[in-house]
């Protein structure tokens, strides 16, 4: 049935209800159709009385090709929390384009009632800190479990947002529930990204019926992130990360999380817990068996209702921090994942026997085993199938939290205490004086968005780690060093030390000593600028970039003055550009001599930025928009026709190209799999019009893999990309190499902090250390002919034991030494590629300079 078609005899419910509705009902529902009361009913009457979501929405909830969209979901959940005393609704904020994000928070209607004394009583049990034993025991004895389920963060894996609606309903009405619901609160999200499952609800629409029902949609499923939604749970720069993550940790504080999601359709149908090694080191033993006993709850539940192919101990692991339901265990609470099999967003497929496979070292093959003891035997899967799986994982879940209610709040409460304990006396010194305030100030802001307590003392701000949520702290400021003892290698992030990332200096300091600077930071290779007049800013710190680029949106022109003293010592302030110049001098802070040099340059305007966006929806593109949104750099999106067209240098200086394959962005997508407008990319005339761009004056800066597409535009390049070796498979396989090149280095590290050491002297430099933590994700090195005229702005370290800062590292000396960042002239213009994402998910601060001087064009 077409999507949104209202079917026959499932008109909306009640009257009162903002749907469309029908003229003249039918007898037998006009009979039941009264005004919805608040009396609390028992519970039988109500479920006579709460519709279901098929029939207040008129459309087939869970049938082939028919998803309701978010204001259809939206509506649903008004029309429960009108008409069932169970279910509170709540706003917690709006999305990145203006949505609403709701909660619906259901229990028994006393519970409801009392949902403020709850939420208080909860919140005094997460923070035991005054709290004594008794007095927390007799709190737990009375409270009940907090469940928080998170539906759709990732929005083709629809199902669980189609499924959220049923689970409400089931829950404020089936009787066999009520009893247990007296001891757990369900905060149900319905879609974490509701942006994204309107685009995907619409695009999906729009291609029922045609050869490209079910395809890929040509853009993100968010404003900038698209998946990498589920890569922010730390950082926390999205909007919709922010709004849950206040939900979680300042209001609801759950005792257990559960992210819904599907995985790809050829494995198991649902993936539960317990997930894989390794365990990071901040996550409390307690909450890895609650998280394992849930996963068998799960499936065991799925067993007994006859349901196949329910598997554990694949793919996840209990590693990796920034994800939706890693980030909870870093604040004591049980966080799970469960991952169905997809269908073709609401399209059914069949899958044969043959086409049924392992999962890597947890599943090695489709078979029988202890983690999998029922494996599905093929057939046709559905949207219905999720939806079902998800419901009774859900409701084993609610009656599991329920019996064991007493249980996770002792959990919770002896994991906040131990941390607690854990941390008496140690602290974190986060000096306010040093190379970069900007990040460091963002450094604190981040902590505090995750609800970590940051004291801000004189000079300095501290972390003490006898607090509750101090895993949290920990685990954002060590360093990780991924066990050899895993037996596999990590997937994605392996490490994220955001002091790295962000080039922020720390102190763990147990002794209670100050541990503060006692001189002021100095630039790359110990150089100090003293200035008298204008006031002057270095661009060491990330604040002078921000002022830099406010003040050439005001139309104001700024003065960029660089010291350097051969061949490794730097420093670059900025001025306003009106008036005269500041009395400044430069000199080693340590008193040694050396010729130093000054050269300036004044910017009157900002370069005309375009940032080329392929319809194969990249996250990385998505990142760039971000960044460059957040600190208001104007800029304008250029795609594929708009190149291919020719004459890119009446509208732009600099074309922007973030972290895509050459095949994405010459290939596009395949004209069998999106309509003919989307499909196509770059091709050969695209990259024929960039090199002309470029010869003609234009400048082109690259990220990662973006740089293949430079390289394949220009030819003959005295710059070769060195590609890492492909991925592995979780099966072991190699992955195809998608780049289009050959493999030539065997280095490994899908998300890792790798030193680099600067050229600083070179004008890209400016702002940067003489060594720089770069997020590394397989990315790229660089090899350059001998004598050619290119720079090399930054180098991996060229020693391969100390290139690893933070996380993962296999191979390291196929790129140590090797080039990160090059530069140099192409006709009348000028290439600038960087090896890695300096604008890493938003959270590499120490890098996001070279992507400002690049945007310039500083030299
Ligand atoms: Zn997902």
């Amino acid at each position: 049935m077409p999507a949104g078609r209202l079917r026959p005899g499932l008109l909306p419910f009640l009257a009162s209800a903002a749907v469309a509705v029908a003229p003249s009902l039918p007898a037998p529902l006009a009979a039941q159709v009264r005004p919805a009361t608040r009396a609390a009913a028992a519970p039988a009457s109500r479920a006579a009385r709460v519709p279901t979501p098929s029939e207040a929405l008129g459309l087939a909830i869970g049938a082939d090709r028919v998803l309701a969209d978010w204001p259809q979901v939206q509506r649903y959940f008004a029309t429960l929390a009108r008409v069932s005393p169970a279910v509170k609704l709540d706003t917690i904020g709006r999305t990145s384009l203006g949505a609403p994000m709701i909660v619906a928070t259901i229990s028994t209607p006393a519970n409801i009632r009392r949902l403020p004394q709850i939420l208080a009583t909860q919140a005094r049990l997460a923070d035991p800190r005054g709290l004594s034993r008794e007095e927390a025991d007799r709190l737990a004895r009375t409270q009940p479990a907090i469940l928080w389920v998170n539906c759709n963060l990732h929005s083709t894996e629809i199902g669980s947002s189609q499924f959220a609606m049923e689970f409400a309903h089931a829950l404020a009405t089936a009787d066999s529930l009520q009893r247990t619901l007296e001891d757990v609160v369900v905060a149900l999200v319905p879609s974490a990204n509701p942006d994204g499952m309107q685009l995907v609800v619409e695009w999906y629409r729009q291609g029922v019926g045609t050869p490209f029902e079910g395809g890929p949609m040509p853009w993100l499923y968010h404003k900038y992130v698209g998946h990498d939604n589920n890569r922010d749970w730390y950082m926390v720069t999205q909007t919709e990360t922010k709004h849950v993550t206040d939900a979680l940790y300042r209001t609801w504080r759950p005792n257990i999380f559960w992210d819904v999601h599907q995985q790809g359709s050829n494995g198991m149908r649902l993936t539960v817990p317990p997930h894989v090694d390794p365990i990071n080191p901040n996550v409390d033993s307690r909450l890895v068996r609650g998280i394992n006993l849930i996963g068998h709850s799960m499936a065991f539940a799925l067993e007994q209702a006859g349901k196949t192919g329910v598997g554990d101990g694949v793919t996840y692991d209990l590693w990796w921090h920034g994800g939706a339901r890693s980030t909870p265990t870093r604040h004591n609470m049980v966080g799970v994942l469960t991952e169905a099999a997809s269908a073709r967003i609401a399209t059914p497929i069949e899958l044969t026997p043959q086409q049924l496979t392992g999962a890597g070292r947890g599943l090695p093959r489709y078979q029988r085993q202890v983690n999998f003891p029922s494996p599905w035997p093929g057939g046709t899967w559905r949207l219905r199938d999720i939806m079902d799986y998800e419901m009774i994982a859900g409701v084993a879940l609610v009656k599991l939290a329920a019996s064991q209610r007493e249980a996770f709040h002792a959990a919770t409460l002896a994991v906040a205490r131990d941390m607690i304990a854990k941390g008496t006396g140690q602290r974190v010194v986060i000096p306010r004086l040093q190379r970069d305030p900007g990040a460091a100030a963002e450094l604190v802001a981040v902590l505090r968005r995750g609800a970590v307590e940051v004291d801000s003392v004189d000079g300095a701000w501290l972390v003490k780690l006898d607090q509750p949520y101090a895993a949290h702290a920990r685990d954002l400021l060590e360093v990780q060093r991924w066990p050899a003892s895993a037996g596999d290698r990590p997937y994605d992030v392996a490490g994220w030390t955001l002091p790295f990332q962000m080039g922020v200096d720390v102190t763990f300091d147990s002794t209670g000593r100050s541990t503060l600077p006692a001189t002021p930071p100095t630039s790359a290779g110990g150089l100090r600028v003293r200035c008298e007049g204008n006031v002057v800013r270095p661009l060491d710190d990330s604040r002078a970039w921000q002022w830099t680029f406010d003040e050439l949106r005001a139309g104001r022109a700024v003065r960029v003055r660089r010291f350097t003293s051969a061949p490794s010592a730097a420093a670059t302030v900025v001025e306003p550009a009106a008036g005269s110049a500041s009395a400044c001098t430069a000199a080693f802070a340590d008193g040694r001599g050396g010729d130093v040099r000054e050269a300036t340059t004044t910017l009157d305007r900002l370069p005309r930025i375009g940032l080329y966006k392929p319809w194969t929806a990249s996250m990385d593109e998505g990142w760039t928009r971000w960044l460059l949104d957040q600190r208001g750099i104007a800029y304008v999106t250029v795609t594929d026709s708009l190149i291919k067209a020719g004459g890119l240098a009446s509208s732009v200086d600099v074309l922007v190209i973030a972290d895509m394959t050459l095949r994405e962005a010459k290939d596009g997508l395949s004209a069998n799999a999106a309509p003919a407008r989307y499909a196509g990319g770059l091709g050969d005339a695209g990259l024929a019009a960039i090199a002309t761009f470029v010869q003609g004056g234009g400048r082109v800066v690259t990220f990662d893999k973006g740089s293949e597409v430079a390289l394949a535009a220009f030819g003959g390049a005295p710059v070769r990309r060195v590609a890492p070796a492909p991925r592995r498979q979780a099966d072991g396989r190699a992955r195809d190499d998608t780049s289009g090149t050959r493999a030539t280095a065997e280095v490994v590290a899908p998300g890792s902090i790798l030193r680099t050491v600067t050229s600083p002297t070179h004008a890209l430099a400016s702002g940067l250390a003489d060594t720089v933590g770069v997020y590394f994700t397989n990315s790229s090195a660089f090899d350059v002919a001998a004598d050619a005229p290119v720079s090399v702005v930054m180098r991996y370290h060229p020693d391969a034991t100390r290139l690893l800062m933070s996380g993962y590292l296999a191979g390291g000396e196929s790129i140590a030494g090797k080039a990160a960042v090059v530069d140099w002239k192409v006709g009348s213009g000028r290439a600038t590629l960087i090896g890695f994402r300096p604008q890493y998910r938003g959270q590499s601060w120490g890098t996001f300079k070279l992507l400002y001087s690049a945007l310039l064009g500083l030299q």
